[in-house]
């Protein structure tokens, strides 16, 4: 054998051993557990109605080290994670994080819409056919018909043969019912009678606990002192003066200031006014100490899920806007809570037998008033005039009015009248969409025939096709410029816009085996499902359409 062929035979040797080992993983570094049979004992999705991702480092200075500090520096956080369709609302955000998919594919394509059998609307958990059960008001009339994939409680019930427990807790009925999905068990506030309660749809009746739980009457003890800043106001410097006129009030009170005196305007509104104060987090927070331990969540071989969604952020956001003391009190007294609800998932499970992830349903924009004392660009645009032009001009090309209803930034064309009137549907769309954006204040518009027939891979053109349902959305779906509002908002602030203000979130990953990381990789809220699903070895949603992030946390592109 000559020296080459030696050389080039032992080389072949050495390549074979090396890939042979490659291949058995000698040698490789650390295992991923969830290459393993093995799952955490309990998953905590924690979503925070409205919080934007900029919340996490405006306030950070005034956050203790326990709470989103230690998410943060713990964890594994995403930090251009995006709601990835339009509308930017409640329903379809709590439906997207536990589908997996878009308002396209699990169909809860607003909070309500108009339904185009009956020219009604439908509320996004109403379901009339079903009771309420913990109460005597029709609050608990609901349940997720209306969405079309199962969610990751269904999911992971179904993997285990109905032995794990899935849990969703909200004050809002949707922030519970669409987590919980067909075959957990939601909870949710009822506003009228102040208790916590659930429908038909669920159980017949309430388990001890949640009695036990409505028996403390924890909105009376919230509504009993006014609400104070936490920390001395003159500390909350990230915010703006806490007298402005961008902000609402309760009812009965002069101005939108601190202290708030709830006392007095529970007085006026009963109760149920705690849930516009960071106290509405607090009463999540003991609901979900009291489904872990009414439910003995972890307890045993099957992995649970509790998905709990704070509601008052959102109330709060929408009375006094982003740049208020209000919410900067809010998300100061959130973290609190937070820290301590970590701290006894620490102790009673151990931090590497939970998986925690944190996101939001939305974010929000900044109040237009207080942009445009700004200088910075923003508008408002009016419904009804848009309205009557559409009108005006598609009967002035058609001879007659083919407009059914125009809400949400969504027009419903009159398809009798269009059929009646030997007219091409498609073209009708096209000049309705050639009228809009002669609006002020439109963007742009798509007609269903372009969202139906084309797929679009550009930013916003993408969000509107993954907001568009076939049989449920509209015949043209259009969208305003950034910062642009319906109507005039004087006070406050609103979302549901595909812009960054309404669709980038926090999303953060702790425990389990999560290293401690970060990531600007563009990912979509709807990639958090099948991520979970990675997790826990449960098979993805009915509907999924999200990719995984899972080898994103661990480094691996
Ligand atoms: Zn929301
Ligand atoms: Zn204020
Ligand atoms: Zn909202």
């Amino acid at each position: 054998m000559q020296f080459n062929e030696l050389r080039s035979v032992l080389f072949t040797v050495i390549i074979l051993i090396l890939s042979l080992s490659f291949l058995t993983g000698c040698g490789s570094g650390e295992s991923e557990r969830n290459e393993h049979y093995e799952t955490p004992k309990l998953v905590v999705g924690i979503m925070v109605d409205q919080m934007r991702y900029d919340y996490i480092y405006r306030y950070w200075d005034h956050y203790g080290e326990d709470g989103i500090k230690r998410l943060v520096n713990e964890g594994f956080s995403f930090d251009n994670a995006h709601f990835d369709y339009a509308p930017t609302f409640t329903g379809p955000g709590h439906a997207s994080v536990y589908t997996g998919t878009t308002p396209a594919v699990h169909g809860i394509i607003g909070n309500s819409w108009f339904l185009k059998d009956t020219g009604g609307r439908t509320y996004v958990t109403g379901d009339s056919d079903v009771s309420t059960v913990g109460s005597d008001s029709d609050e608990g009339e609901m349940s997720p018909k209306w969405m079309l994939s199962t969610s990751i409680s269904d999911e992971l019930r179904l993997h285990n043969n109905m032995k794990s427990k899935a849990v969703g807790i909200a004050l809002k009925d949707r922030g519970a019912i669409l987590p919980a999905g067909f075959s957990g068990d939601a909870y949710w506030f009822d506003y009228t009678e102040i208790r916590m309660i659930s429908s038909s749809f669920y159980m017949d009746e309430l388990p001890g606990w949640v009695n036990e739980f409505n028996n403390r009457d924890l909105p009376a003890v919230y509504v009993s002192e006014p609400w104070e800043t936490l920390l001395p106001i003159e500390t909350y410097t990230e915010s703006i003066e806490d007298d402005n006129p961008y902000e609402g009030t309760f009812r009965g009170q002069d101005n939108p200031v601190f202290p708030h005196d709830l006392p007095a305007y529970a007085e006026i509104a009963g109760n149920g006014i705690f849930a516009n104060t960071p106290f509405g987090d607090s009463y999540t927070f003991e609901m979900a100490y009291a489904a872990i331990e009414g439910e003995k969540l972890g307890r045993d071989g099957h992995t649970d899920l509790l998905a709990v969604s704070f509601s008052s952020p959102d109330h709060i956001g929408h009375r006094y806007g982003p740049a208020s003391k209000e919410v900067q009190d809010t998300y100061i007294r959130f973290d609190r809570e937070l820290a301590r609800f970590l701290n006894y998932l620490d102790e009673n499970f151990g931090k590497d037998n939970i998986l925690v992830f944190l996101t939001s349903d939305h974010g929000a924009a900044h109040n237009p008033e207080y942009l445009r004392d700004l200088g910075l660009p923003t508008g408002n645009y009016n419904r009804s005039e848009t309205q009557d032009l559409l009108e005006d001009g598609l009967t002035a090309i058609y001879g007659f009015n083919p407009v059914r209803s125009l809400r949400s930034n969504q027009l419903f064309l009159d398809h009798d009248a269009i059929r009646a009137n030997r007219v091409r549907p498609e073209h009708v769309q096209r000049d309705a969409a050639e009228i809009l954006i002669s609006v002020n204040g439109v963007a742009g518009a798509l007609t269903a025939d372009a969202l139906r027939n084309g797929t679009f891979t550009d930013s916003i053109h993408q969000k509107i096709q993954r907001g568009y349902n076939q049989s449920r959305s509209g015949d043209v779906l259009y969208w305003l410029e950034p910062q642009w509002f319906t109507s005039s908002r004087s006070v406050g602030t609103t979302h549901g816009a595909p812009w960054s203000y309404d669709t980038r979130a926090p999303l953060i990953w702790y425990g389990w085996d999560i290293p401690s990381g970060s990531s600007t990789r563009l990912v979509g809220i709807s990639d958090i499902a099948s991520t979970v699903a990675n997790f826990i070895n449960i098979p993805y949603t009915s509907g999924n359409t999200g990719q995984p992030m899972n080898h994103i946390i661990y480094g691996k592109n």
